[in-house]
């Protein structure tokens, strides 16, 4: 079962967009799936899966991005955040 939305938490609240890209860490052969993000949080969690894999946290690799589906996204007007603090609920 996919969630329906992005596994980002900002400021203790679950971002409510619909996920857009699966995340994943490609190493050699594996692929370590993390979780879900929209395409506002693509960049953010880039860094914040950068930041644990240079602390060890997780797995190094490449950190690859596969789009959900391709079907027409809604037109979501987040509001603009001056400073997002994420939080993957499965890190
Ligand atoms: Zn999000």
């Amino acid at each position: 079962m996919m969630p329906d939305k992005c596994s980002v938490t900002e400021e203790g609240k679950q971002c409510v967009n619909p996920p857009e890209f699966i995340v994943s860490i490609v190493d050699g052969k594996d692929e370590y799936m993390f979780g879900l993000t929209c395409q506002k949080h693509r960049t953010v969690v880039t860094g914040k899966l950068g930041i644990l894999q240079n602390e060890g946290k997780i797995h190094n690799g490449k950190i690859s991005f596969t789009p959900v589906k391709s079907v027409g996204t809604d037109c979501v007007h987040g509001d603009v955040d001056d400073f997002v603090q994420i939080d993957m609920k499965k890190l």
